[in-house]
């Protein structure tokens, strides 16, 4: 049996190596992207100096080969799905038995007047950090637009080599879309403080040129801003327009059952560009994110291989870090209020730190965390959220989620406190969070 993949981003490779270890069937990777696998999460690091393009490539070309996985470098055009076959922008074309989709993402564009000139950038591939170097080296001020974790991360990269860098964020707060307004508080004063000019409630309008460069912007606040260097970083959506005159069903991306089949037999879809048609409860139809793609290759190779496992990705959570304040989200945490659903939240009086809880007013069940600058284990807050401890018995025992339970151990005597305002409970801390308590928690439900 023949199985070409095409993508070789996190889910297409992890796909096909788990295919490998599972079976001695024909693989092919296509990429137009890059021969071999980088991880992409890393790019910025790569631009700042701290890894080399190197080190962001977790196997040599001799894996594949001794493993026996082709690759082939190229740009598919379309598949003609009734032929059972792909076809490059060459003509070209390759015979599957098995098609995986995992074509990722693609940068989502407004269609600015200027968006063409020499200078505009989007951040998602290898092709784009090398045009990105390439302008920096004479680049003063760069702007970007767009208030995501993309965004902040061509924020701090720019920063890092000594250019002025203004964000224009259409928002009222830096990712408010997603983070309540208290954390996007915290993170608008911390990324100004850097020195970035954070410019809130501002939208590109249209970009200027000089001989094809680009020279300045006009936001929609009638501000012209020199500029030499514009990153686009508005959002990312499913790759996959290069199927649009085929008869595969899709919404914003690639649709799938549970098993990651798509509408067509023998052809799936994962990572970014696929949408479950049925998302377990608490996760989204489309997850951008790295832990998913993974989580697809390896079940989509099984399911290949005859298992028919249902995708389950467990409890939401994400991380990432905003210039120096980690962020972490276990399960649900909405970014306003919500009729039913309480929070406490705490925010360290001078530091970039705060933990916020959130719980269903009726049962009382817990529902998810949301921490700055503060790490808590994963097993224990998707342990909490899963088996709908209460927050009472959370509360009581929040040290079994922290790294270092003396150092923290404040912070949870303000987390009751404020709890203990909120509902006129009169809870009082129990455990220390030793680790051989939190094993001894970890093992019993
Ligand atoms: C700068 C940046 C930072 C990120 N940081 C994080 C992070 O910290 N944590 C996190 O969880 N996620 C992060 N993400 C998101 C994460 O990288 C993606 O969710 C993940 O890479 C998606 O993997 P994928 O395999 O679905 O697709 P991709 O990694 O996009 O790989 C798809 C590949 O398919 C190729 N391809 C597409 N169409 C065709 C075609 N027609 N023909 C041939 N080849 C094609 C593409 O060029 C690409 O190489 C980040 C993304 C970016 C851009």
């Amino acid at each position: 049996m023949r199985i070409v993949i095409i993508g070789n981003g996190i889910s297409g490779i992890t796909a096909a190596k788990t295919l490998r270890q599972l079976s001695d069937h024909e693989i092919i990777v296509i990429s137009d992207e890059s021969e071999l696998f980088f991880s992409r999460t890393a790019l910025m690091y790569v631009f700042m100096g701290h890894m080399r393009v190197q080190d962001i490539v977790p196997h040599p070309k001799s894996f594949y080969e001794q493993h026996n996985i082709k690759l082939h470098f190229g740009r598919v055009n379309t598949v003609q799905f009734e032929h059972k076959q792909v076809e490059f922008n060459d003509n070209h074309t390759l015979a599957y038995d098995k098609l995986i989709i995992a074509t990722g993402s693609k940068p989502t564009m407004y269609g600015w007047p200027g968006s063409h000139l020499d200078g505009v950038h989007n951040l998602y591939h290898l092709q784009d950090l090398e045009n990105i170097e390439r302008h920096a080296e004479t680049c003063k001020h760069a702007v970007i637009v767009g208030g995501g974790l993309i965004g902040i991360e061509l924020a701090e990269m720019l920063h890092s080599r000594a250019i002025q860098v203004t964000m224009l964020v259409r928002e009222s707060g830096y990712w408010n879309n997603v983070l309540p307004a208290e954390e996007s508080e915290i993170l608008n004063k911390h990324i100004s403080e850097q020195g970035i000019d954070l410019q809130l409630q501002t939208e590109l309008k249209e970009i200027w040129g000089d001989k094809e460069k680009v020279k300045m912007i006009l936001t929609s606040n009638g501000a012209k801003i020199n500029t030499q260097l514009v990153g686009i970083t508005t959002g990312v959506q499913p790759n996959i327009s290069f199927l649009d005159f085929t008869s595969i069903e899709k919404n914003r991306g690639l649709l799938t059952n549970s098993f990651l089949e798509t509408s067509i037999p023998d052809v799936y879809a994962i990572g970014d560009c696929a949408e479950l048609r049925n998302p377990t409860k608490g996760r989204k139809a489309v997850e951008p994110v790295w832990y998913t793609g993974r989580m697809m290759g390896e079940l989509v190779a099984h399911n290949i291989l005859g298992a028919q496992k249902a995708y389950d990705p467990g409890i939401w959570f994400n991380s990432a870090k905003f210039f120096d304040i980690e962020y972490q989200v276990y399960g649900f945490v909405p970014n306003q209020e919500m009729p039913g659903i309480k929070h406490i939240f705490w925010k360290h009086p001078s530091k970039n730190k705060s933990i916020r809880l959130v719980y269903e007013e009726k049962t009382g069940t817990i529902l998810g965390f949301n921490l700055l600058g503060i790490r808590y284990r994963q097993e224990v807050c998707e342990k909490w959220i899963a088996e709908e401890t209460s927050i009472e018995t959370v509360l009581q025992n929040l040290s079994l989620a922290n790294f270092d339970p003396e150092f923290f151990k404040s912070y949870e005597k303000h987390l009751v406190h404020i709890y203990n305002e909120q509902s006129g409970a009169k809870l009082k801390l129990q455990s220390n969070g030793r680790l051989s308590q939190v094993l001894t928690f970890l093992k019993h439900s």
